[in-house]
């Protein structure tokens, strides 16, 4: 790792630490250089005002909907609705590649804004060239977070090569994130556990929780296990993004009731533009009030418990818990990629109190 990159790295720290419990996070948002966009009729259509599944925001788009929904920064990933592939596994690897230093570029020039998130796909390419992603997301980039999508993508999430995957992005110091929707067959419940438990100790992502653009009665099962799932296992981090907000409310107080370690496994967010900032944040913000709500709330857990959700627990879960992944993120693939340059950071404590 370069030390212009390791100081980038230890800037984005550096804000993060003393800010962590403070900050509003959008754990899940995607972005994409509309002007790179080669196939013209594509582009115009990606800049028309017309909504469709898919449809991309930039970097100003993306800061623009922070301003309007009063968040602080976006965990950021592309877009794979405008990466395109073909038959070749190199033209896919360089299109992977633009879409990733897109994300570098926002992190570059935003650091306090964008927290980000490499995307690699060892079906589109292959297992050389995803390692070789990997390492670039890493390496050149500074990314913490790797994601790999089996639904978009199209492979089964306990496949082989898929573990192959997940201990080459440890084995770099950064944390795996998936997609894990009922919207396809490629991620079902017990998938994820493999993955999981093969994990260990080590931190797994896993975005919607479950949801990811399935039908709610569809969904409805497999709400429920990854709930059961999530409690099971400590190292099991949820984003909640495409998911039905009365699961969402649902698994918020079973976690908060369940406590440590739980309580810092689950994060908000839209997956923006595939959903409104604006609408989920608004909509986060009105639900902890009324989970703050004893006297009202119909549910007896609420009822019962006092301070169930304090100011505490309700900004661990706005912000609070991706702030701390993302220290513990960046402070791993230094310790990894930059031995040398990150025990002669002074200033940098290894002890500091991330709560
Ligand atoms: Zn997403």
């Amino acid at each position: 790792m370069k030390t212009d990159l390791v100081n980038e790295i230890l800037n984005r720290l550096n804000y993060l630490k003393p800010k962590h419990g403070n900050l509003v996070i959008d754990s899940d948002v995607h972005l994409s250089d509309i002007e790179a966009i080669t196939d013209e009729s594509l582009k115009a259509r990606a800049l028309s005002n017309n909504y469709y599944q898919g449809k991309p925001i930039n970097i100003d788009m993306a800061l623009a909907n922070m301003e309007m929904a009063g968040v602080d920064m976006c965990l950021v990933w592309q877009n794979p609705s405008v990466t395109s592939y073909t038959d070749s596994k190199g033209f896919n690897f360089q299109s992977l590649l633009k879409a990733n230093e897109y994300i570098y570029k926002a992190v570059s020039n935003y650091p306090n804004r964008f927290i980000p998130g490499g995307w690699v796909d060892p079906k589109a390419t292959d297992m050389e060239l995803t390692s070789q992603l990997i390492k670039i997301c890493v390496q050149d980039f500074g990314f913490p977070i790797i994601k790999i999508n089996p639904a978009q993508n199209q492979f089964m999430i306990d496949s082989d090569v898929v573990f192959r995957v997940v201990e080459e992005i440890y084995s770099y110091g950064a944390i795996p994130a998936f997609h894990f929707g009922a919207d396809t067959p490629y991620t079902p419940v017990e998938g994820l556990e493999k993955v999981v438990a093969f994990a260990k100790e080590r931190p797994v992502i896993a975005i919607h929780m479950g949801g990811g653009g399935a039908s709610y009665i569809e969904a409805d099962e497999t709400y429920i296990k990854a709930r059961v799932l999530g409690l099971k296992y400590p190292n099991l981090k949820y984003v909640l993004s495409a998911k039905r907000d009365t699961h969402i409310e649902s698994d918020l107080i079973s976690y908060q009731l369940k406590g440590m370690p739980f309580i810092q496994n689950l994060m908000c967010a839209s997956d923006a533009p595939y959903g409104n900032m604006s609408w989920n944040f608004g909509g986060y913000r009105e639900l902890f009030k009324s989970l703050k709500n004893r006297i009202l709330h119909p549910d007896s857990r609420i009822k019962n418990h006092e301070d169930l959700f304090d100011d505490n627990a309700v900004a661990n879960y706005m912000g609070n818990n991706m702030a701390r992944l993302a220290i513990e993120g960046y402070t791993s693939i230094l310790k990894v990629n930059a031995v040398k340059l990150y025990e002669n950071f002074h200033s940098f404590s290894e002890n500091s109190d991330i709560k």
